[in-house]
């Protein structure tokens, strides 16, 4: 599933192509998104320009001259610029054709979805998230207030979008350990010190993510290839009974809010 690297990484690839560019045709092949492509997009989009692109979450925003583009790759989705014609595969959904080059949407399993709507922040599915993890309200005070009092454990607090958006299920694994807290603690017990090991800690893994992005960065503008999504080195994700990288203790895996969960029992507490 892309997650918020993967979804950055796409907006540093495609933004350079559309940015200052008119789309001229929107060609919609399969309208049957996770919500039914509105029948006036084709329309509504001619002509425009896009005047900005930019993510908030997991979603990229095309602000264009009169209204605002929302995109979501859903479970599967990508995006690709194409710089010379490529015949449209079975699951290339979307094309808006611009002078220098095609921006292609492709979906296998159509979770994603395209909307236009006059004002991205205001819309239903963005309005109510939580701040970047970069931003300057992504602070160990803030993490601290959403915390206080609740017995949810940490890492189900740290995976809500409406707390902070883009930490996804190994990013959440990774960044618990590096704070050194156990993803099963109530999120209203741990000191606000160690919070602010943890907001590193999801900055520390994020940027190595995206920095990792980096290096597949043409995947998202070339003409063949899949995007492939990127991974960073994992210190417990997915390393269910091999040693911890830190104190050799093996690394568990239990299950918390249906996602696997994994931890160092003496590294975390
Ligand atoms: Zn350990």
């Amino acid at each position: 599933m892309p997650e918020l690297p993967e979804v950055e990484t796409a907006r540093r690839g495609i933004a350079p192509h559309v940015v200052g560019q008119q789309i001229r045709q929107i060609i919609v092949r399969d309208r049957r998104l996770r919500w039914p492509l509105s029948k006036r997009l084709e329309k509504q989009l001619a002509g425009q320009s896009v005047r900005a692109l930019r993510r908030r979450g997991k979603y990229l925003v095309f602000e264009l001259a009169t209204t605002e583009m929302i995109v979501h790759l859903g479970m599967s989705g990508n995006l690709r610029f194409l710089v010379t014609p490529l015949p449209a595969g079975k699951h290339d959904h979307v094309d808006w054709v611009f002078t220098n080059g095609t921006l292609r949407y492709n979906d296998p399993r159509r979770f994603g979805c395209i909307l236009l709507t006059k004002h991205a922040d205001n819309h239903p599915l963005l309005r109510n998230l939580g701040p970047e993890p970069f931003s300057d309200s992504f602070t160990a005070d803030y993490l601290y207030s959403t915390c206080a009092g609740r017995r949810v454990a940490i890492k189900q607090h740290l995976m809500n979008a409406n707390i902070v958006v883009g930490v996804g299920n190994i990013y959440a694994n990774e960044a618990l350990f590096r704070a050194g807290i156990h993803p099963r603690r109530a999120a209203g017990r741990i000191s606000k010190a160690r919070l602010e090991l943890l907001v590193e800690g999801v900055r520390e893994v994020l940027t190595a993510a995206i920095a990792q992005g980096g290096t597949t960065l043409r995947d998202f503008v070339g003409s063949d290839g899949n995007p492939g999504y990127f991974r960073i080195s994992l210190d417990v994700y997915e390393r269910a009974g091999l040693a911890c990288k830190r104190c050799d203790n093996a690394i568990k895996r239990i299950v918390l809010g249906q996602r696997a969960t994994y931890f160092c029992a003496g590294c975390q507490r």
